[in-house]
């Protein structure tokens, strides 16, 4: 069967239904009758999406990962519903930590010397962490996932990264 052959005027009697389910190529921005776009992606692909919710064939962008809004929320407070308050208030914590640390640490070198204050004003909260690592000097590393930070003299905190951590995103 040439895919590239069907439109929607032929072969399928309920066009709108069939429709959602897939997107096939070479037919870009066709407009149905009633003004919308079809479905139609330039990709030559059977593509069949459905929502993360729940898991109903998805219509419209490629890229949606939700019927709607209300799937998309009731997906995001789902999400953590196996964990207790306090747990999801550390990791919320953790991450917040972690993401500090990156923001802060954007120069090439991995390192970045930083004072106390500047991480408490963004919120950074020394008093969790996931790791820490003890040098043979003495000196300990604390990490939040595998971003981390050295206490220094002076109120001074050196940010690093753990290098092969095996969370570490690959986009670093
Ligand atoms: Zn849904």
């Amino acid at each position: 069967m040439d895919l590239n052959s069907i439109s929607m005027d032929q072969g399928i009697s309920t066009p709108y239904i069939s429709a959602k389910h897939w997107s096939f190529g070479g037919v870009k921005d066709r407009k149905r009758a009633n003004g919308q776009k079809s479905l139609f992606l330039d990709e030559g692909i059977f593509m069949e999406r459905h929502c993360l919710y729940c898991n109903e064939p998805i219509q419209g962008r490629s890229d949606k990962k939700f019927c709607d809004d209300q799937c998309r929320s009731s997906y995001n407070y789902n999400k953590n519903a196996g964990h207790s308050p306090l747990v999801r208030k550390i990791i919320g914590i953790l991450k917040k930590n972690r993401k500090i640390i990156k923001e802060l640490n954007h120069g090439t070198s991995g390192t970045t010397k930083v004072s106390r204050e500047e991480l408490l004003a963004k919120g950074f909260d020394f008093d969790y962490y996931t790791s820490i690592y003890q040098t043979r000097a003495g000196d300990a590393y604390f990490f939040c996932f595998e971003m981390g930070y050295l206490k220094l003299d002076n109120d001074k905190i050196l940010l690093v990264v753990k290098d092969n951590h095996p969370l570490k995103e690959r986009d670093g």
